[in-house]
Formats: C-alpha cells, structure tokens, sequence
C-alpha cells in the first residue's frame, strides 16, 4: 500500500490570483525550480487592472514608482507617458511583464478556486476548483486586498429596469451613457475618479453620497520624457530611498518630520499649499503627526474644505462636499476636477448620511421619499477588503480548521503572511501587513521575496513544513492593534476597519509603518523564521 508521502503530489506551489502579486510569485517560484500553477478566476491577467475598468481608473501613486523593481531592464525599458498611469496602461504594462517571463503558460484563467484544505499526512494542500482538484506542496494566496466588491443590500434592487454596474466588475466594451440620467453611488476613489468623466457624458448625473470626501488634486499629466529619463539613471536609489519612507513611496518629495503644533499658521498655510500644488497622496506628508493629533489634523482638514468652498459655485453644495471625519482616515482620495464637477447644470448631490437610500423601484432610487429617476446606477461602493476573497473560499487547516471561523472576530495572522493551524500556507499583503497602507507594488514584492527566500531555505534544507506559532501570532496581532491605536485611523467607518460591510469585525486589519514592517521581516528571516516553526 502507498503512503501519503509516496502520493506526488501535482505541484510543488498553487498560486491563487494573477494580479502584481500572483505573477511575480509565480516568476520567483520557477527561479527556485518549482512547478507552479496559478488560477485566476478573471478571462485575463491583471487583477485590479483587469476588473477595475470604469471610466477614469488610473493610479495615485506615480507610474515610476507605482511598478515592478526586480527587474532592471524592465523597469529601464517600459515607457510611462502620465504621471499617473491609467488603468489600459498599467493592464498593458502587466501583459508586458507576463509575456517578457514566459509567464502565461502557467498560469489558468476563468478558473476560480473553491476550497483548500491542508492534509497533514504528507504537508499538502488539496485545491479544487470549478474545473478541477489539484495537490501542491504549497497554497499560495494572491488573492488581492481589493479584488472582492461589495455591493450594498438594498431594498428592491431587482426590480431596477435600468442598467446596473459596480466600478470593480466593469465591462470591458465600455459603457456610454451618452442620453442617460445616471446614478453614483458612493465618493471613495472608485466614485471619485469616475464621476467627473461619467458627468461629461451623461446627460444627467445624480451622486448619492453618504460620507464626504478628501480629495487632493492630482495634477496628472504626460511624463516628461527627460525626467523619466533622469530618473532611470538612478532608479534603484530612487527604490531604496522609498523603501525607507513611511508608506513606500514618495521620496522624491519626502514627509516631513516637522510637527503641525511647532508651525505658525502662516507656514502651515504655506506648506499645505505647497503640497497642494505638488498634487497627490505627498499631502498627507506635510506634518509628522497628521494621523496623531486631533487639533493638528483637523487644521489641515480645514485647509481642504476651503479648497473645496473655492471650487464648489453653490454654498449649500459646497457644504455637503465638506467632510467632517478625521482627514486620511478613509483613504485620501486623488482627482482630476472632482469637486467643480457639482457645478455642471447636469450634476446633482443627493445626501444620504441621514436618510439612507430606502429602496429601488423599477424607474429609480426613493431617498426621503423622493424618487430619482434613473437609466443606470454605477456602485461605487467598494470591497470586502483584505479578508473578502480569502473568506470567499473555503480554506481549511489542521483538523479541518476553517479560516473563516478563525477570523470570525477578525483576522489572525503572523506578519500578514501565514496563520496558525495553516501550515504551508502564505498570504502575499495579508491582514496585519502595511499592504493597503503602503505602495502596493513594491509591498508585494518584498513580500514574495520574503516568501521565495523562506522556500528557498525550505529547499536546501529539506523540510517541508513551515506553520505560524501561536505566541508570534498573538503577539503580532497585540502589536497590529497598538500601533493603530495610537493613531486617528480607528476613529472612523473605513474599510480599514472592516467598517465599510454590515457584520464585519470592527478590526484594524494593516501594519501601520513600511519600514519598520520590511525590518521585522528581515530579522524574522535571519533569525532563522522566528515565530514559525519549521520541520
Ligand atoms: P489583485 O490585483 O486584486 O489580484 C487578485 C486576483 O486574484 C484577482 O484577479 C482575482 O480575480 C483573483 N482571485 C481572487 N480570488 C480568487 C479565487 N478564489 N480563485 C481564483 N482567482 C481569485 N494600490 C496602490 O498602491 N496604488 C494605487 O494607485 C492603487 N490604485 C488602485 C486603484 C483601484 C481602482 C483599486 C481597486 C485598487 C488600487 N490599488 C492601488 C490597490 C491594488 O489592488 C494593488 O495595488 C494591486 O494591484 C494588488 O495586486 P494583487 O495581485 O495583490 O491583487
Ligand atoms: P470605498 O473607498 O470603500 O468607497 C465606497 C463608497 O461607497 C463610500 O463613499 C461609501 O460610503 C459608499 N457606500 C457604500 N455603501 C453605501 C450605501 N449603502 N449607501 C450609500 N453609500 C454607500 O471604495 P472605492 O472607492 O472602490 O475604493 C476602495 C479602495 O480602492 C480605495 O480606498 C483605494 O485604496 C483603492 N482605489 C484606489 C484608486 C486610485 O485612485 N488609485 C481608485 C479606486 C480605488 P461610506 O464612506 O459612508 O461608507
């Protein structure tokens, strides 16, 4: 009779997701000598930059940096030609990436993964999806931080007539709403980008918005050639400096150390005009203790709701559009002409913080009684974040321990890239890593770095467990939970919080700081996997 260990198993690694993540995983992987397979559930590659398709979908971070860096020639010879690149570019970008590694033949889209369950006989993982069951030494999550939209349960939506769209699963023909009376739902990034060119089009435009919004002008534009080529005779300084920055990027016109409190308001008006101007997420780097003291976040807040008194004509509007929470508390958001939108004759401001959308009709949306005729709504009203697409499959570990159940009061993980009880198993920007709160490409690279480095040690010596301790895992949550707690982070709803789905743990889920994050990680490792147990 056969053991399990003599069963060979289908691949030495499952790598669920094909976004940034999913295929540098897989190039790292094969650099090792691995045989891996990826299955996206999505018809292409890309992830976010396949799905997040609606009109105006571009990055905030800039192109030069909001990229690959493991590889030199690449990020030699790929051109930006914006600031900010837009969605068709950076999707392009990765077809680019994935053709230059020969990655496509390993990787199986239109497949979705159903379950993973550890088999502790042999250190396995048996992985079933919607067209087959695979075994692998390793399971693999790149399943995304933002790749599981969420759509509000509202009364009476399936007897809207009119066309319905989520910004996360948008059509890849297009949409025109030229002659359409369109509906928004939601001012986060996704509403916030998309409503000013959607209001361009349509010829009526109404945004239904329950939370106010920041939103720093991005001042995008064509990259001029020459600093881009200025750039890349330095690019790898210019990495390793953002590596060293608070959120992994923006050295080039780096945060300040300075406190709010020491400035007189005149260089605090300076400076936050400055920062204006320069456009973008550089805002929040202002002063130091923006995201500390009350009194000296709420200054800036102030700066921002007279810029947006400025652009808005109508007083009342101009009100409405002001936020009150702490600023940066839901993600900062970046435009192009956002908040002189509401002064086009075809848009209108619905608020819907005290009267919730009550219901859809067949013609419309009722708020307070009144309907709202309309032809489409676009939801732009986000994701399950960070715990969305790994709760959506069933992964179960020792003794059939099931991760949802484990993380029913919220996520539980050792450095956001393994949990307790589920060995062999690696989450790439899991909950309690800087993940959403960093530069995400970069972030994901250090961390399947980290993640080919530790297979590489398993490799050479021949083991092949490697599970989370509990006390490692307990005490990072401890340090997950006290960092953001001597923040304003949880002093609102976000989706940081998990605020944002009805039901959801109330739990700060990223690592608040990048470098310090990157240290631990590297001290985990050279100490030989600290916190993990090896076998
Ligand atoms: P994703 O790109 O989300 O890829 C995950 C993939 O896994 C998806 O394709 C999904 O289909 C697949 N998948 C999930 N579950 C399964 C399953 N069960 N079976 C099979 N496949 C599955 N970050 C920044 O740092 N800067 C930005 O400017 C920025 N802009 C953004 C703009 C938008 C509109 C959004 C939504 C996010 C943005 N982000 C930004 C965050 C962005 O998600 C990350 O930067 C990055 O693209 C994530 O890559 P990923 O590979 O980890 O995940
Ligand atoms: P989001 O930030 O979660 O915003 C969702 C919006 O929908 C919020 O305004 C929310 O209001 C609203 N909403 C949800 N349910 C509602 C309901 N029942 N009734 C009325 N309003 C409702 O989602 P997102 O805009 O898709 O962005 C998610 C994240 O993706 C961003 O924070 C960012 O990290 C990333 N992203 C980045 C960019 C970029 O510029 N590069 C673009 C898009 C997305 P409340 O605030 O009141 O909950």
């Amino acid at each position: 009779m056969r053991t399990p260990d003599a069963i060979p198993l289908d691949f030495d690694a499952v790598i669920v997701g094909a976004g940034f993540a999913g295929l540098y995983m897989l190039h790292r992987a094969r650099e090792l000598g691995m045989r891996a397979r990826v299955f996206e559930a999505g018809a292409g590659i890309g992830g976010t930059w396949y799905w997040n398709r609606y009109p105006g979908a571009r990055c905030d971070i800039e192109s030069l940096e909001y990229s690959y860096q493991f590889s030199e020639e690449l990020q030699q010879e790929w051109e930006w030609t914006e600031r900010y690149a837009s969605q068709p570019e950076i999707l392009r970008y990765i077809e680019h990436v994935a053709e230059r590694f020969d990655l496509l033949r390993d990787i199986q889209l239109e497949t979705r993964v159903l379950t993973a369950h550890f088999r502790d006989s042999d250190n396995s993982w048996t992985v079933e999806t919607d067209h087959e069951t695979v075994t692998a030494r390793y399971c693999i999550m790149a399943t995304g931080c933002l790749s599981s939209s969420h759509t509000p349960a509202i009364e009476g939506a399936e007897s809207f007539q009119g066309k319905t769209f989520h910004t996360g699963r948008w059509p890849h023909e297009g949409v025109d709403f030229s002659g359409m009376r369109v509906g928004v739902i939601g001012t986060g990034s996704s509403g916030v980008q998309s409503i000013p060119m959607i209001a361009k089009q349509a010829d009526d435009l109404t945004v239904f918005q329950r939370t106010a919004t920041y939103s720093v002008p991005a001042h995008n534009g064509p990259l001029d050639p020459e600093y881009q080529r200025e750039v890349k005779t330095r690019y790898a300084a210019l990495r390793a400096a953002n590596s060293h920055t608070h959120l992994g990027f923006g050295s080039e016109y780096p945060a300040s150390d300075d406190l709010s409190a020491d400035a007189t308001p005149e260089q605090r008006e300076t400076r936050y005009q400055q920062r204006w101007q320069r456009g973008g997420l550089h805002f929040m780097g202002a002063y130091l203790d923006l995201m500390l003291d009350r009194d000296a976040n709420e200054i800036a807040a102030e700066f921002v709701r007279a810029k947006i008194r400025a652009a808005v004509k109508d007083p009342t509007t101009a009100e409405l559009l002001s936020p009150r929470q702490v600023l940066g508390c839901k993600r900062l958001c970046v435009d192009t002409g956002y908040y002189e939108t509401f002064n086009r004759d075809n848009v209108h401001l619905v608020d819907v913080s005290s009267n919730p959308i009550e219901r859809f009709t067949e013609r419309g949306i009722v708020v307070d009684g009144n309907e709202y005729e309309l032809d489409a709504v676009v939801f732009a009203t986000g994701f399950d974040a960070m715990t969305g697409a790994l709760n959506r499959i069933d992964i179960r570990g020792i003794d059939g321990l099931a991760l949802r159940e484990k993380w029913a009061a919220g996520p539980r993980t050792y450095l956001g890239l393994g949990s307790k009880g589920f060995p062999n198993f690696f989450i790439i920007t899991g909950p309690g890593s800087p993940s959403v709160l960093a530069n995400m490409v970069p972030a994901i690279e250090q961390h399947v770095d980290w993640i080919a480095e530790c297979l590489s040690h398993m490799q050479s010596n021949q083991l092949t467990r490697i599970e989370v301790d509990q006390a490692a895992e307990d005490d990072w949550v401890d340090q997950v939970n006290a960092l953001a707690d001597t923040t304003l982070y949880p002093s609102c709803n976000s989706w940081y919080l998990g605020a944002n789905v009805p039901g959801k743990p109330r739990v700060f889920m990223p690592y608040l700081s990048y470098p310090i994050y990157v240290a631990k990680c590297d001290e985990v490792a050279a100490n030989d996997y600290e916190g993990f147990e090896l076998s």
